[in-house]
């Protein structure tokens, strides 16, 4: 299994390969970095050798398992990146359990990860993701307790989604003071896609401070709920990123710039809650810019969950005002990507890589002169 080689391979510390033959649990954990602290990361369950089934076993086999390669390592850097930009004591890491979790995610298999899992002892923290839920977690947590983002049990924060919407809000603020030079929201004209948790907080944040809204959802009481709110407009879920407006908000779908929708965005700004907005890394938020549209990184705009899980793995009693103020900073951070870009000319998305990749190296250093001192 190339991992060495593999093309999102870059400074990974530790890549483990976990395996219950009991169980039949086939997962990876991949540490990018605990220069800032514990490496912290969701565990996606996917069924990777569903897109192969039409090739011969072997090579089937082979083939999921570079994709799930592929997958935690470049999820594991990319969380080392959004915590490292919003300021938190965590690290970046990820899992991947191979498999369809609907067959094969039993609670024996979850508990069998739990004990891979605590075997880091501590260097990294498991959550939710694609995939798993928090009863799965729960069976993981009966073997291991570095698992975040339970509920119900001492020091858990809850849904991380309005502290998400609060992180977005700011940072459309921002990029509507940076970009369009208004003071507030007032007028703004946003195009939410996808009105869910985070879409609907969202809404409710930008009607109150004035903007004008286009929502789009699959789901008719989504789009319910937020009409209930106020007066909005509503589009065809195909529509929404067309929408002539001032920002587009992504709450839905990754991948969701591509070179497809790309000619057909018409907002100045591009600001939401998705995750892996960019179809390629680099690439899309270059078009954006050279068309003279603002690009928010997601992992930077999208923070504040993980801002107000992070407590929850150092055991402490959740403080509010803290959290809210550190969720509050994703403008601040997002202006100094602003501004950096524009003074390089170069895209938002490489400038905040950068930045990140930046505060790690710092933290790492940091360490090591630490050490050498003890
Ligand atoms: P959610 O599932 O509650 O909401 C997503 C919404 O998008 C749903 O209402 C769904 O019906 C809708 N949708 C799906 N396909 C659509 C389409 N083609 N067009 C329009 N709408 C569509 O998820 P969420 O928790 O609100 O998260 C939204 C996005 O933000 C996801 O990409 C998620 O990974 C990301 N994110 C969420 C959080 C969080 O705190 N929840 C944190 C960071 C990132």
């Amino acid at each position: 299994m190339p991992v060495f080689d593999s093309r999102s391979f870059r400074d990974h510390e530790q890549v483990v390969f976990c395996h219950d033959r009991e169980t039949g649990l086939k997962a990876i954990i991949a540490i990018h970095s605990t220069a800032l602290g514990p490496a912290a990361g969701g565990t996606r369950f996917w069924d990777y050798a569903a897109s192969h089934r039409s090739a011969p076993t072997d090579v089937a086999e082979t083939r999921a398992e570079q994709d799930a390669v592929y997958d935690v390592l470049r999820l594991s850097r990319g969380m080392s990146f959004k915590n490292a930009m919003a300021g938190l004591r965590l690290g970046g890491g990820k899992s991947v359990i191979m498999g369809n979790p609907k067959t094969v995610g039993t609670p024996e298999l979850m508990r069998a990860f739990g004990r891979a899992v605590n075997r880091l002892s501590g260097n990294y923290y498991c959550a939710e993701d694609v995939g798993t839920t928090p009863q799965m977690l729960k069976h993981a947590a009966e073997e291991t307790p570095y698992v975040s983002g339970l509920e119900g049990v001492e020091f858990a924060t809850g849904d991380p989604s309005p502290h998400t919407a609060l992180g977005v809000f700011v940072g459309i603020e921002s990029a509507v003071h940076f970009h369009l030079g208004k003071p507030d929201l007032s007028g703004v004209h946003v195009a939410i896609q996808g009105v869910g948790h985070v879409g609907q907080y969202l809404a409710k944040r930008l009607l109150d401070a004035g903007a004008k809204l286009t929502i789009a959802d699959i789901v008719d009481s989504n789009i319910d709920a937020v009409k209930a709110m106020g007066d909005v407009s509503v589009v065809e879920p195909g529509a929404i990123h067309a929408v002539d407006c001032d920002v587009f908000a992504p709450c839905a779908l990754g991948a969701v710039l591509n070179p497809k929708t790309l000619p057909d965005i018409r907002a100045k700004i591009v600001a939401g809650a998705a995750n892996n907005q960019l179809e390629t890394e680099g690439h899309e938020d270059a078009i954006l810019r050279r068309r003279g549209v603002l690009y928010c990184p997601d992992y930077v705009i999208n923070a504040g969950g993980i801002i107000s899980i992070e407590s929850e793995v150092y055991r402490e009693t959740p403080n509010e005002a803290a959290r809210d103020a550190k969720v509050r900073r994703i403008g601040d951070t997002l202006t100094k990507i602003f501004e950096r870009s524009e003074a390089e000319d170069r895209p938002t998305g490489l400038i905040a890589n950068e930045m990140a990749e930046e505060i790690i190296a710092r933290a790492a250093a940091a360490r090591t002169s630490h050490q050498a001192a003890e």
